[in-house]
Order: structure tokens, then C-alpha cells, then sequence
């Protein structure tokens, strides 16, 4: 590995043919042409000018927990590692304060943060790995509660235009697993930090049944209660990276027409559902198709379906991305064949055409 200081003024460390498995929760084997860790703000428009001299495009990432590299990277990786946390009270609400955080905070470790300083709303969002930045690209959510219940501004650089743009959380058009970071801005918004409204009071949200049950003994749970349950239930369902590469629900849930839902009804009839906002649509719950479609725990060399949850793609040590892409293609098409539903992967593949060509 060559370490060279970027020829622009300003710009960080850049280093080249860079190991990428270590800083991906999948451990595929890839390495990135370039690399540079982003610690100063005011450092990204000259890092970006340069890889613009260089004709090299550029890939942002964070904690790397929602990627399946299944190649090199031909340009430039930018890790966002920019910190800082600052509160401040909300004028609109004695009940609220304001967060800003930096998008290289690690977002688990801010949800602690909050506890730790009776700052509530993201409790039920713990352990979820990655940073703070790319908490809204993918509206982050788990057990009842999404970042567009407490996101209030993104700040982010555009790429195009080369200046910081505030959007509001409605301008980030949040919903299921998606925003405009994944739609209209994909790959032109590095976002640099993000506000969020919390309650100085806890206001819980435990209806999610795992929850439920895990807080079952505890007569009137506290904050630190369901964050202690959450993490105690994610623990249990879910693999650990550090242990077993993973990224994660590799697939979103569908979201079908109800018509298709009663013609599955009418096979399954033990066919779970959760409603949508249109009363046309249902979603359905991919682990649920994944397993019935035969493939929990199946293995093919190291690419596995994990044998607990099947919404789950595992690495058991030298899978590359590939052949975790060929795994999760052949669990789509067999639920497309038993189900007519296409499923689509939350994980971002990289490169992108990769998941159409394979
Ligand atoms: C064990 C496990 C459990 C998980 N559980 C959940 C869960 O419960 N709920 C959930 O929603 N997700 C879950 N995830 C997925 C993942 O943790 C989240 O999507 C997380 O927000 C990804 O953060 P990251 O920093 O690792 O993103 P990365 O993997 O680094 O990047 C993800 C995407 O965001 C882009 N991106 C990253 N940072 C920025 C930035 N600053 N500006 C612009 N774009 C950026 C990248 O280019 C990429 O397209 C889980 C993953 C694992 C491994």
C-alpha cells in the first residue's frame, strides 16, 4: 500500500489499493483504488476537486454495514469520519431539545449518548450498526420506531452545484427504507450532518410484540429498559458482524397490491401482513417468503442464508461478493416463482448494475 499526501492543499491522507474487507460488515474481499478518511468539513470540496482532476469516481461510505462489494473499486472510497455532537434547546417546544450530530458519529454510540443525557426518541434504534450520516439515506428503523420520527434537517454537499444544502425531513421524502438519497440525490450528496427532535420526557413505544415480550416482567419500563430489551432481542436474533459477515435484512419487504395478497391468502392463509399508509397495499414480511420458499439456512460454500433469520445473507469466511450476490439472486427468483413477488435488496450492491447483470 502506497500512502501519498493529496496533491491538492487541504485534502487529507489519500492511500492507495486499499484493503476494503475490514471496513465492510460483509467481508468480501475488495479493495479500493484509492481511499482517504474524511475527518474536516472543509477538506471534502478539494478531495472531490482532485478526484475530478483524476477522472475517478468517487464512493462514500460510512460504517460499511449496508454494502455488498462485489469488486474492486475503480475510484475513490471516502470514509466520513467527521465528529461532533451539539445540543440545543427547541424553541418551539420547553419539551424538546435539538441534536445536531456529525455524520461520522457512530450511530449506536449516540443513541447511548442520548440515554446517558435523558434525551429521548431513538431508543428502540440501538445496536443498529453504521454512522450517523447514513442513518437517513435508508431511513434506519427497527422495532416500531424510523428516523422520520425524530429527523427534523440534513445538512449535505452537493456534488453538482459544490455547496452545503439544508433540506427539512420532508424534502428528504423518508419512507420505508428509502429517501432522496437513494432516489433523485443517489450519489451527488455526501451528507456531512444531521439534526434530530428529541423529548426530554420518554414517550415509549413497545407495542412491537418481540419487545413486548422481552419487557414482559418489568411492571413500568423505563427508557433504559427498552433499550436494554431491544439490544438483549437483537443479540439473540441477529448475527454478529465482527463474528460473521452480514449486512443485515438483505432484501426490504414487499409491498404488494391487496389482490395479490388475498390470492396468496388463499394458499397461505398463515401469510403475515403488515398494513401501509394506502389501504391498497400490504406489506408482506420477506423472511416469512424466504423461508417458506426453502432456503433458511441453506449454504452454498461460505454464502449462506442464516439459520435463524432468513432475511439475513452470511458470509462463513471467504464468500466473495459475488457468489453473495449469486445467492441472494437465486433466493429472489425461487420467490418469484412460489410467490410472483420480486424482491429487492436493502443492502446497496456495488456496482449497482451488478444486481440486474448477475
Ligand atoms: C447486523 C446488522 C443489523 C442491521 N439492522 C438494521 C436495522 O435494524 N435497521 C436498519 O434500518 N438497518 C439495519 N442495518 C443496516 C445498516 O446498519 C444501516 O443501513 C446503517 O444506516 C448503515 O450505515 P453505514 O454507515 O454502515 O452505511 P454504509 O454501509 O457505509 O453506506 C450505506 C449507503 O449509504 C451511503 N452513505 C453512507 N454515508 C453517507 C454519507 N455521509 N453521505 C451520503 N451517503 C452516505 C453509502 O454510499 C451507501 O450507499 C443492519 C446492518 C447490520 C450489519
Amino acid at each position: 500500500m502506497t500512502i501519498s499526501r493529496g496533491s491538492t492543499e487541504g485534502t487529507g491522507l489519500w492511500q492507495s489499493d486499499v484493503d476494503l474487507r475490514r471496513l465492510c460488515s460483509f467481508a468480501t474481499a475488495a479493495r479500493a483504488r484509492f481511499f482517504v478518511a474524511l475527518e474536516q468539513e472543509d477538506e471534502l470540496p478539494a478531495t472531490l476537486d482532485e478526484a475530478n482532476d483524476k477522472d475517478l469516481p468517487v464512493l462514500i461510505m460510512g460504517g460499511g454495514s449496508n454494502m455488498l462489494l462485489t469488486e474492486n473499486y475503480p475510484g475513490l472510497v471516502v470514509k466520513i469520519d467527521l465528529k461532533g455532537i451539539s445540543v440545543r434547546a427547541d424553541s418551539s417546544s420547553a419539551d424538546h431539545v435539538l441534536l445536531n450530530a456529525a455524520a461520522g458519529e457512530n450511530w449506536h454510540a449516540l443513541v447511548e449518548y442520548c440515554l446517558d443525557n435523558s434525551f429521548y426518541g431513538i431508543e428502540n434504534l440501538a445496536l443498529i450498526p453504521g454512522s450517523v450520516g447514513a442513518a437517513p439515506v435508508q431511513n434506519i428503523g427497527a422495532y416500531g420506531v424510523e428516523l422520520s420520527d425524530v429527523l427534523v434537517s440534513v445538512r449535505y454537499f452537493d456534488l453538482r452545484f459544490q455547496q452545503v444544502v439544508q433540506l427539512s425531513a420532508q424534502e428528504c421524502q423518508l419512507a420505508y427504507r428509502d429517501s432522496i438519497f437513494k432516489q433523485a440525490l443517489k450519489g451527488s450528496a455526501v451528507i456531512l450532518s444531521v439534526c434530530l427532535r428529541l423529548a426530554k420526557k420518554p414517550d415509549l413505544k413497545i407495542a412491537y410484540p418481540a419487545l413486548q415480550q422481552a419487557l414482559h416482567d418489568i411492571s413500568d419500563p423505563s427508557a433504559r429498559d427498552v433499550f436494554n430489551a431491544v439490544c438483549a432481542v437483537r443479540r439473540s436474533k441477529l448475527p454478529d458482524p465482527a463474528v460473521l459477515g452480514n449486512a443485515g435484512s438483505f432484501f426490504r419487504n414487499p409491498v404488494v397490491s391487496r389482490t395479490l395478497y388475498q390470492t396468496l391468502l388463499q394458499q397461505w392463509p398463515e401469510l403475515p401482513s403488515y398494513a401501509t399508509d394506502n389501504p391498497e397495499k400490504v406489506k408482506l414480511p420477506a423472511a416469512w417468503l424466504i423461508e417458506r420458499a426453502g432456503w433458511k439456512g441453506k449454504r452454498h460454500g461460505d454464502a449462506g442464508v442464516h439459520e435463524q433469520q432468513a432475511l439475513v445473507l452470511v458470509n462463513y469466511g471467504q464468500a466473495t461478493g459475488l457468489q453473495i450476490l449469486q445467492l441472494a439472486k437465486a433466493v429472489a427468483r425461487s420467490v418469484q416463482q412460489q410467490f410472483n413477488i420480486s424482491l429487492e435488496p436493502e443492502v446497496n450492491v456495488l456496482p449497482a448494475s451488478a444486481w440486474q447483470s448477475v
